[in-house]
């Protein structure tokens, strides 16, 4: 079997949110519409693969990046010789960077290539990564940016009424925290993502406002998200579990991160740090650090399917998946993997399972 066509495929899909939303990491405030990034392998054997990078604003730069740099040097290989074709790719391409649309974009393409290989192998994604009994997994709300105690209260009522026992907020204001956890009550799970926010000294007194709401995790309270002592900092004095790990890149990155004690929680992100080739390998090195993977998945395509399939098979009982809680005008999979009652159905057709929806793709292509 040969790759035959390498083919990135931008997805723009409105969507709302309960109210209107604040900027935040992934834009800017009121966002009407959230930008994807498919890739699609097609093979000579007629086999299909899909894959996805991170999206938003960066989705022009990665999709550059796969037409011009990665696809050409993918065309006539061998789709099944994953872990050789990423080595060489990556060998090839380091000195643009270990991590950005480069990274992003060969992370895509291991997805789509895992996908090529459980259907070759006819066994879902998880059977290849050492199988799985789960045939569902938990998932927490995903809450965007409000700013608004009243709509991030209003919000996580939303979330808890369809069923979800654990929460995520995006919030930088302590009172949007209180808000959230007034309404959710003691027994829920609340999460709490600044995204790079914070000085160390600034986190710090900020933990001490925090603590009272008896948040689960605070992910990447520091900036920059690379600052490892920073984190390891928040870690011991700070008093709140320590999260993160979505802006870092290939294994190393997260040899890193585990080495200098900064997380509790570690958050690789499939569509941006390698794919499943580098996520199951964050996986096993996780668990020597007595750290627990929470797979980042602020998307809705095949890297989020990834994280799933890998979640389920390496995840263990603590496997919990991200649920961006955005309603979408049209979902890329209908209703497969849509959560009911806070839980997610793991796919078990071969490859990552589901099959992106050829009218979807076709009514939200951006051209
Ligand atoms: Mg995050």
């Amino acid at each position: 079997m040969k790759i035959q066509q390498v083919e990135a495929i931008p997805l723009r899909i409105p969507f709302t949110v309960g109210g209107r939303s604040d900027a935040g990491a992934w834009g800017g405030k009121d966002l009407k519409t959230v930008d994807s990034l498919l890739l699609k392998v097609t093979t000579d054997s007629g086999l299909v693969g899909w894959g996805e990078s991170f999206g938003f604003t960066v989705v022009p730069v990665v999709k550059a990046a796969i037409d011009n740099v990665i696809a050409p040097l993918c065309l006539g290989r061998d789709p099944l010789l994953i872990e050789k074709l990423m080595r060489e790719v990556q060998r090839t391409l380091h000195i643009f960077g270990r991590s950005g649309a480069i990274m992003f974009g060969l992370s895509a393409l291991d997805i789509a290539l895992w996908d090529i290989a459980g259907k070759a192998a006819g066994q879902p994604v998880h059977r290849l990564l050492g199988g799985s009994d789960a045939a569902e997994l938990s998932c927490y709300a995903s809450l965007i940016r409000y700013t608004d105690p009243e709509l991030v209260a209003e919000n996580a009522n939303r979330a808890l009424g369809l069923g979800y026992t654990r929460l995520k907020l995006h919030e930088i204001d302590p009172a949007c925290v209180r808000a959230a956890r007034e309404a959710a009550g003691e027994e829920v799970e609340i999460t709490l993502d600044v995204n790079c926010q914070w000085s160390v000294r600034d986190a710090l007194d900020m933990a001490d406002r925090l603590r009272e709401y008896n948040l689960r995790w605070l992910e990447e309270p520091v900036w920059p998200p690379e600052n490892l002592d920073g984190l390891a900092r928040m870690r011991r004095e700070g008093g709140i579990s320590i999260a993160a790990g979505e802006n870092a890149s290939t294994l190393m990155d997260f040899a890193h991160m585990l080495q200098a004690g900064a997380v509790d929680f570690i958050q690789p992100s499939p569509a941006k740090m390698g794919g499943i080739t580098e996520l199951r390998k964050v996986f096993a090195l996780a668990n020597a650090h007595n750290a627990t993977v929470m797979v980042h998945a602020f998307y809705d395509g095949p890297g989020l399917v990834a994280g799933v399939h890998a979640s389920a098979a390496l995840g263990g009982a603590n496997a919990v998946v991200e649920w961006r809680f955005f309603d979408l005008e049209a979902q890329l999979y209908g209703d497969a993997i849509v959560p009911k009652g806070g839980v997610m159905t793991v796919p078990q057709g071969p490859g990552l399972g589901i099959e992106p929806s050829a009218d979807v793709i076709l009514d939200y292509r951006l051209h």
